[in-house]
């Protein structure tokens, strides 16, 4: 369920007509519906216990004005930088709301999350231990830590997102997990609070995180039998959302929230959550605008003012987005195949292959459906682009909530090093 449809002939994000906004603020652009995250967060977060820690992945939007509208309505974070860190903490989120999760913590990030005083550590190796341990004493701290254990279930996702199995750098592999809980208890600066997992992203069925979720019952009575304070559950994100119109819908948050809180009853845990994609993909969209319709040898390109600078997805695994146009098509209007493109010199600059749109013309705005995640977190200049700027929506208001940069503006952030000055 999102706020954007069609009204008079116009796609609308709420009570916003996106033609007006796109000739407002230029094209490509994000749009966010506010009412679409907020009602997200909501539905979400009612199917879990009141106690239960629902932490927004940063990493799926963090943008300053989608976590402040979150964090709003209670919402903590799960970050895997320094930089996301610090986002969270800008857009009011409290430390005691905030897990560090991540392969590749730097001491210097360990030392900023003990200072402000986060949630827990989700640690992901033995090394990790090892250095959180040290500095937490540098620090005269405890750090509140879990593992991230492997459960080594198929997420029966894409290959490119899929983080449970036993071959990803993700996690402590199963049989490791009570040596490393042991090392973890035998460090100083570090206190045991729980265990964690997240096995991928985008996953479509009940059954992988069932058969997680009961492998992790196992290792906590396991852990319990070692001694170990077993509190808390981090049990990740993942749980997918429908990009295709066609495709059976995702189990819903309900049904999920149903299993999660029967495993938090059985073990007498406390949950975490880390939703990061359901929350956001359907309340953003991208808009873009036709340049030139090309007839190739063997087909028609579309060529949008969009690229692979702005949204990554499709090159980068495959994804399938809606395409739609933001004036309504006639019901009988003709239809054409098209392969939708952008203007980056690289051939995987490829939206959607051979797909049947409405005929589409020069100047035409269309919207990529569904791109509130991981769209403009992975933008980049690539081409010298300046990546797509990102507008929220409330009602009938609408705020640029990260501007784009102008040419200039991105040239000036390159520097001339003494050697080569003029
Ligand atoms: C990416 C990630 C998430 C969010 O995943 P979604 O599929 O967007 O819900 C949660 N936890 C961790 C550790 C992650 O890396």
């Amino acid at each position: 369920m999102n706020h954007f449809a069609y009204r008079d002939g116009r796609l609308f994000a709420e009570d916003v007509d996106l033609l007006a906004l796109a000739e407002g603020v230029g094209t490509p652009a994000y749009v966010y519906s506010s009412a679409t995250l907020e009602r997200h967060y909501r539905v979400f977060a009612e199917a879990f216990p009141r106690s239960a820690l629902i932490a927004f992945s940063v990493k799926a939007n963090g943008n300053l004005a989608v976590l402040k509208t979150l964090a709003r309505l209670g919402a903590g974070a799960d970050v895997v930088s320094g930089g996301e860190l610090k986002k969270a903490l800008a857009a009011g989120i409290s430390a005691s709301r905030v897990v560090f999760s991540g392969v590749g913590k730097t001491k210097a990030e360990m030392r900023a999350a003990l200072e402000a005083g986060i949630h827990q550590f989700n640690v992901e190796s033995e090394p990790e231990l090892d250095a959180l341990s040290e500095v937490a004493v540098s620090l005269g701290k405890s750090a509140p830590v879990t593992i991230r254990i492997n459960p080594d279930v198929d997420a029966k996702t894409h290959a490119k997102i899929t983080t449970g199995t036993a071959e990803t750098k993700f996690g402590i592999p199963w049989e490791r997990a009570r040596a490393a809980y042991a090392l973890a208890a035998k460090l100083p600066g570090l206190s045991i609070v729980g265990v964690d997992m997240h096995i991928g992203s985008q996953i479509t069925e009940l059954l992988p995180f069932e058969q997680a979720f009961g492998r992790l019952a196992e290792m906590i009575t396991l852990l319990r039998a070692d001694g170990h304070a077993i509190a808390r559950a981090d049990l990740g994100g993942g749980l997918g959302v429908p990009y295709r119109a066609s495709n059976e819908p995702p189990p819903d948050p309900a049904a999920y929230g149903a299993l999660a809180t029967k495993l938090a009853k059985e073990q007498g845990v406390d949950l975490i959550l880390e939703p990061g994609r359901l929350i956001a993909a359907n309340a953003g969209i991208l808009l873009a605008r036709v340049t030139y319709v090309k007839e190739g040898a063997a087909k028609k390109f579309l060529i949008l003012d969009a690229g692979m600078n702005d949204l990554m997805r499709p090159a980068l695994y495959d994804a399938y987005h809606e395409i739609v146009p933001v004036s309504e098509p006639a019901p009988d209007a003709p239809r054409a195949h098209y392969d939708v493109v952008g203007p980056v010199c690289e051939t995987t600059d490829i939206f959607a292959s051979d797909r049947e749109l409405p005929c589409l013309n020069s100047g035409d705005v269309v919207a990529f459906m569904t791109a509130g995640a991981y769209g403009a977190v992975m933008a980049s200049a690539y081409n010298a682009r300046p990546p797509a700027p990102e507008v929220l929506v409330k009602g009938a208001a609408w705020s640029i909530v990260r501007p784009r940069l102008s040419d200039d503006a991105l040239l000036e952030l390159d520097r001339i090093p003494d050697w080569l000055a003029d």
